[in-house]
């Protein structure tokens, strides 16, 4: 690797900066927003953890087995990076025990070694929340709405709900026992990869992209046709209180989703403003079984996951403009050094006052300033010049309009609320 390549971010990870981030603190201060309303508290686990968090038994699926970054401490510790949000937070559950329910959400990175392309990415971000301690199918409806409202909100339209059924522990065995049968039977010259799919986990092979294996998965055993009487009635509620919020939804029966814990409502939300391989906006389900396998009590939980780069990915395909500047006025210094701390203070004073403010550094002159201005993105400036002085005024420019007017210094403050509220003045 040459000195050049050493000093750029790594294959697969990049940089989120201005004027890109912009839009990412918007979305994250909306999900922040939407959780908090539907009562779910901000939960931060490390981003790293003992590596049987993650390598569970009964885990055999990519992102753990494969895709995982491992690493071994100074101490001899073996460690994995966070390759998705939920377990983490299931340790912490099972490791301080809350007063079930339990409703957090997080914005986290995940870490996966996977083949990078665009929508695909060795570090991503998600946006999720996690309940645990309640089995009502009520709340399935409430993890699904909060993050159908999200979409909505954010002006992600097009964002389509797919919902599947994985079952419970009594009929799963059964259903997967049967799915193995009819792939073997059925599979057999499709090569050792797929029998080896098959093998460690045929309900793997039922979201496999692979073409050749499509038909022998169109013709598979459907999850939905095996469920017990239990699980087939928890669906239906789900999908009734679905239907009474007014969340449209297709049923998705081969929708089986990336982790082995998974148990009953599995969902994701799919965008055709996405290429096909990546349209994931995000996705999750129920894993009742999850607290226990870490040795906490027998504890349901449902959650999700929605990758932050995905939606940022979507909110361009779709023409969503992203937020303008977070600059609400720029302030250009018309007095030079016998101004002396004049306009310093009314940069510091506006901030206090709670707006965001920007001004140019290192003395340059008036002209240069407006055109900094200019480029700012705010849409007002405010000059302090030395006739605007005598009479203590400032002037306020329009920057889109180039429009000017003077205010007293004394009902700026106002005036700029006022005009920030849309009021006319
Ligand atoms: P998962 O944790 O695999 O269920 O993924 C949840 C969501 O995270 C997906 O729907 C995507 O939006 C996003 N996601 C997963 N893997 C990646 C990745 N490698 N790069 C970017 N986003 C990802």
């Amino acid at each position: 690797m040459s000195r050049d390549d050493l000093f750029r971010a790594p294959k697969g990870v990049h940089d989120v900066l201005p004027p890109e981030s912009g839009r990412w603190t918007a979305i994250v201060a909306r999900f922040a927003e939407r959780a908090r309303r539907y009562g779910y508290g901000l939960a931060i686990t490390p981003m790293f953890e003992h590596i049987e968090v993650f390598q569970r038994v009964g885990e055999h699926t990519d992102v753990v087995a494969k895709e995982m970054y491992e690493l071994t401490d100074k101490g001899g510790r073996r460690l994995g990076l966070r390759p998705e949000g939920t377990a983490s937070v299931v340790r912490a559950y099972v490791q301080h025990r809350p007063t079930p329910p339990w409703k957090v959400w997080y914005v986290a990175p995940n870490f996966r070694y996977e083949r990078a392309q665009k929508g695909r990415y060795r570090q991503h971000w998600q946006l999720g929340v996690e309940a645990l301690g309640v089995a009502d199918p009520d709340i399935d409806v409430e993890v699904i709405a909060l993050l159908a409202g999200f979409y909505r909100d954010l002006g992600l339209t097009d964002a389509r709900l797919l919902l599947n059924s994985m079952g419970d522990a009594a009929t799963r065995p059964e259903f997967v026992a049967a799915l193995r049968a009819h792939f073997v039977a059925h599979g057999r010259a499709l090569g050792p990869e797929f029998l080896e799919r098959v093998e460690a986990n045929p309900l793997r092979v039922l979201d496999a992209k692979v073409p050749d294996w499509q038909d022998v998965i169109e013709s598979a055993p459907q999850l939905t046709e095996h469920l017990s009487d239990a699980a087939a009635t928890e669906f239906e509620a789900v999908q009734a209180g679905l239907r009474a919020l007014g969340i449209d939804f297709e049923l998705a029966p081969r929708l089986v989703r990336g982790f082995d814990y998974y148990t009953a409502t599995t969902f994701e939300f799919q965008s055709d403003a996405l290429d096909a391989a990546q349209n994931a906006l995000g996705g999750g389900g129920r894993y009742d079984g999850l607290a226990e396998e870490m040795g906490g009590p027998p504890t349901p939980g449902i959650g999700f996951g929605s990758g932050l780069e995905r939606i940022v990915l979507a909110l361009e395909a779709s023409g969503v403009p992203a937020p303008a500047s977070g600059t609400d006025v720029f302030v250009v210094d018309g007095l030079g050094a016998e101004g002396g701390t004049t306009v310093g203070g009314l940069v510091e004073a506006l901030r206090s006052d709670g707006f965001a403010v920007d001004r140019a550094y290192g003395g340059r002159s008036v002209k240069a300033q407006w055109k900094v201005a200019d480029r700012s993105g705010a849409p007002l400036a405010v000059m302090v010049g030395r006739d605007e002085l005598t009479r203590d005024a400032v002037a306020v420019k329009d920057l889109a309009s180039g429009e000017q007017v003077e205010v007293p210094r004394s009902g700026l403050v106002a005036w700029l609320v006022q005009r920030r509220e849309g009021r006319a003045v």
